[in-house]
């Protein structure tokens, strides 16, 4: 307890309690010493008195005075005395020693000898002088008797040696004693009564002079003024070594006092440039951007500063006494809390985030630092500077949120989804497929409209995929135009053919953007994840294949993966090296698909479409190879191959169908940049003794478009040679009115995208009226694509377009079939 008290004082008011008490008590003991001294100052003058009056006393019994003066010397006597008392205190001794003692009772008992001697003297003295008068009265008497002669002489003398006796001359007593004989003597005869009477006073003052002399001598030998000189000295002796002690006192004591009056100043310094340490700190930390809050050990507030107002909304008068707690959010488990006060309990620091609500109920993120306050070994409080780090998260979770979704559609990205299929595996959780999507027809958005309509083209489609999807799954965008989505198996079934169907149809329905209406098709690979318990990349790479795989057989459809599909596990790659030797191989060949009059519904031309059976991938869609061949020089051979089966087929297809006007042939944009094409195509013609007029070639609006400036010279050339020039899959380039109308073409042909809803979607009529219009204005014929149905025959027919093409009327076929 006291201890704890102790520890409690700190080092400057200790300073000052022990300065005080020095000072207190050299105060006490200076007015002590004070006294004392004053006391002895006293004693001493006392002593100095005393050995005065002891000279008077023995001027009094030494004097050779006749007469004395008896009351002077009482009064010496008693003043003596008092003065004697005075010096007989308890205190002087307790103080000087007990050896003073003994030379004060030396002194007293000197002086009591000498009084007692004195009054001895004194009676005596009255004695000796009654009876000098008396003998002097005699003496008188017995001169007046005998006038002259003996005994007057004798009796003169003896009356003059008594009084020089008396006055103490020095005189031989004899002589007195001689002439009192000589005068008995006389009288012995005389017989006188006075003189008898003289004599005997003679014999009296004689003896008692004697004995006054006697007692001058015994007080002689009193040495009163001997003991009151080794008092005063041994008292001036022990005074003296009083005054030393008590100036070593004062020495010690100043010395202690300066030492700890330094110590003070020095801590008042200290503590001074402490205070101005401390208000830098009140500053630093009031300012501070930190909230800084301090609480006592029950975690009751105590000290906010001014960022922890701005930052909770409490003011600080509204936190002073409540507990942190009121910043609970509810948003972290108890167990974060209950760890924190295990650690802050143990007088430990703790540190970590808390999600907060202010006064308001708005939450915010703090990193805290929470640091136990000890003074002297005992807790405190607890201090806790915390930095507001909403911001922080945010763009952290923004930046996580980035780091696994994709920012325009807000669909978690490829590296998501495999982070995804490794929890699956972990998990064992096999009840999944994983579905590959790619968009067909996108990059022509993205080319001719722009990124902006781009953006929302998948935007729009993510919104249909999620639609689709709900809770069946998960969807990722993974690229470009490619997505992916996780299957949820309906307890053991897997439902990736329904909905890949109902994706299918989904994608395709139009899309309205501003005022166009686009269209894209959607190419699918499933892939069962039983078979890929281990392996997240194969699993990728065989969905990946199985969607390959729908975009070779023609986009727009879904493919499982199936390990047949192995063999080709680059697709692309693969088929680059089979298309240098498909021709070679005669695994290639062209089928027709006839063109014919809407009106009389004859057969006006046949358009010569590619097909490649390979041996080894099977049948690979035109709109698959014919871009990857179009990157290779193959292109060209193919186009030759084309042209020339298209030639020499034309020749016996006009024998079986005198209508027949033309045949048509599919060009791409690579080929038409190639500077020998027509001398090739001449070449041909002339070699099968064909006209020009009896070729139409289609190009691509799309592939026009891209290089316009280009291309309409190159078409222009064509059409001079006499070729006819159809723009083929129109209405999806997107190009504009003033471009097709300086085109030298014969004929429009309207995409198939038109004709597949033209029996539900009003405005595709509308399209294909504007089109038929804009066509006629500049002199173009129209044939229309993918004619599936009677009725959309019916509707084109009624709309004036001239010509169709499709299913319905036939398939593309082998010229064998078709003859
Ligand atoms: P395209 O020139 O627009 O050819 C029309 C495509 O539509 C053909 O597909 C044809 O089989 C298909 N089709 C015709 N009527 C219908 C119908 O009623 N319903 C449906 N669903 N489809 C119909 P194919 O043969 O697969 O050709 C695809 C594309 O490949 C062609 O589109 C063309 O751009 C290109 N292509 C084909 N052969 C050649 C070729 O010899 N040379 C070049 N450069 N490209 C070719
Ligand atoms: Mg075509
Ligand atoms: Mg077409």
């Amino acid at each position: 307890m006291i201890l704890r008290i102790i520890k409690k004082i700190d080092f400057i008011v200790l300073s000052i309690i022990v300065l005080a008490l020095t000072l207190s008590i050299s105060y006490l003991y200076l007015k002590k010493t004070k006294e004392q001294n004053k006391q002895y100052k006293e004693i001493y003058e006392k002593l100095l008195i005393m050995e005065n009056l002891n000279v008077k006393l023995d001027a009094f019994v030494f004097s050779q005075k006749g007469v004395k003066n008896f009351d002077n010397i009482l009064n010496n006597i008693k003043s003596f005395e008092q003065n004697l008392g005075s010096l007989n205190s308890k205190s002087v001794y307790e103080d000087l020693g007990k050896e003073l003692k003994k030379f004060y009772i030396q002194v007293e008992y000197d002086f009591q000898a000498k009084r007692r001697l004195i009054e001895k003297f004194q009676s005596n003295s009255a004695v000796v002088l009654y009876q000098l008068s008396n003998i002097m009265e005699l003496q008188q008497k017995i001169s007046q008797n005998y006038s002259l002669g003996e005994v007057w002489d004798y009796s003169n003398k003896i009356v003059f040696l008594l009084l020089k006796h008396y006055m103490n001359f020095s005189l031989n007593s004899n002589e007195i004693l001689d002439s009192i004989k000589i005068l008995e003597d006389m009288n012995k005869s005389i017989k006188n009564k006075d003189i008898s009477q003289f004599l005997k006073y003679a014999n009296f003052l004689e003896k008692h002079i004697f004995l006054i002399k006697n007692l001058k001598k015994e007080y002689s030998d009193i040495g009163l003024d001997k003991s009151i000189d080794n008092y005063k000295n041994y008292f001036a002796i022990k005074f003296k070594k009083l005054e030393i002690i008590q100036n070593q006192i004062y020495n010690f004591i100043y010395t202690v006092s300066g030492i700890l009056l330094f110590f003070i100043i020095i801590s008042y310094i200290r503590f001074l440039d402490l205070k101005d340490e401390l208000a830098s700190f009140r500053y630093a930390v009031e300012n501070s951007d930190d909230s800084i809050v301090v609480t006592d050990k029950d975690r009751k507030i105590t000290y906010v500063n001014d960022a922890f107002c701005k930052v909770t909304g409490y003011s600080k008068e509204e936190a002073f006494g409540q507990n942190p707690n009121i910043l609970k959010s509810g948003k972290m488990p108890d167990e974060f809390y209950k760890n924190m006060n295990e650690v802050l309990d143990r007088g430990e620091k703790w540190s970590g985030e808390f999600i907060n609500k202010d006064k308001h109920g708005n939450i915010y993120y703090e990193q805290a630092s929470i640091t136990p306050i000890f003074k002297s070994g005992i807790l405190k409080g607890y201090l806790a500077i915390k930095l507001n780090i909403t911001d922080y998260v945010k763009q952290k979770r923004e930046v996580e949120f980035l780091a696994l979704h994709d920012s325009l559609t807000k669909l978690p990205n490829r590296r998501y989804m495999k982070q995804k299929l490794s929890e699956l595996i972990a998990k064992n959780d096999f009840n999944k497929d994983l579905m590959f999507l790619d968009l067909d027809g996108f990059k022509y958005i993205n080319d001719s409209l722009g990124h902006n309509i781009g953006d929302l083209v998948l935007k729009k489609v993510t919104a249909r995929l999620k639609g689709i999807i709900k809770d069946k799954g998960m969807v990722f965008r993974t690229g470009g135009d490619e997505f992916a989505i996780i299957i949820k198996y309906d307890t053991f079934f897997s439902p990736s053919a329904k909905i890949a169907k109902n994706i299918i149809k989904k994608i395709n329905e139009p899309i309205y953007i501003d005022t166009h209406k686009l269209r894209v098709g959607i190419s699918i690979g499933i892939c069962k994840y039983l078979k890929y318990k281990d392996n997240v990349n194969s699993f990728l790479k065989h969905a990946d294949i199985a969607m390959y795989e729908a975009k070779l057989k023609g986009k727009n459809r879904f493919k499982y993966y199936t390990k047949s599909l192995d063999k080709t596990l680059n697709k692309k790659i693969k088929v680059q090296n089979l298309l240098q030797n498909a021709l070679s191989k005669q695994e290639m060949y062209v089928v027709y698909q006839p063109k014919y009059e809407l009106r009389s519904r004859k057969v006006i031309s046949y358009e010569a479409l590619l097909r490649w059976n390979s041996k080894e991938l099977g049948f690979i869609s035109p709109a698959y190879f014919i871009p990857i061949a179009e990157s290779m020089k193959i292109i060209h051979d193919i186009g030759i191959f084309v042209f020339t089966d298209a030639c020499l087929n034309f020749k016996k297809l006009q024998k079986a169908n005198k209508d027949l006007k033309s045949i048509s042939i599919n060009i791409s944009t690579a080929q038409l940049l190639n500077k020998n094409l027509l001398v090739e195509f001449k070449k041909i013609i002339s070699y099968f003794g064909i006209e020009a007029k009896n070729i139409a070639l289609e190009i691509t609006e799309t592939n026009v478009m891209k290089n316009i400036e280009k291309s309409s010279t190159i078409l222009q050339d064509i059409k001079d040679f006499g070729f006819e020039i159809e723009l083929d899959d129109f209405g999806t380039g997107y190009s504009s009115m003033s471009y097709i109308k300086r085109l030298p073409i014969s004929r429009i042909k309207i995409d198939k995208i038109f004709v597949d809803d033209i029996l539900e979607d009003r405005s595709d009529i509308k399209i294909i009226e504007a089109m038929v219009l804009m066509a006629k204005s500049f002199g173009y014929e129209t044939i229309a694509e993918g004619i599936e149905t009677r009725e959309q025959e019916e509707i084109l027919k009624g709309l004036g377009v001239d010509f169709g093409q499709g299913f319905y009327f036939s398939k593309p076929k082998r010229k064998e079939e078709l003859i």
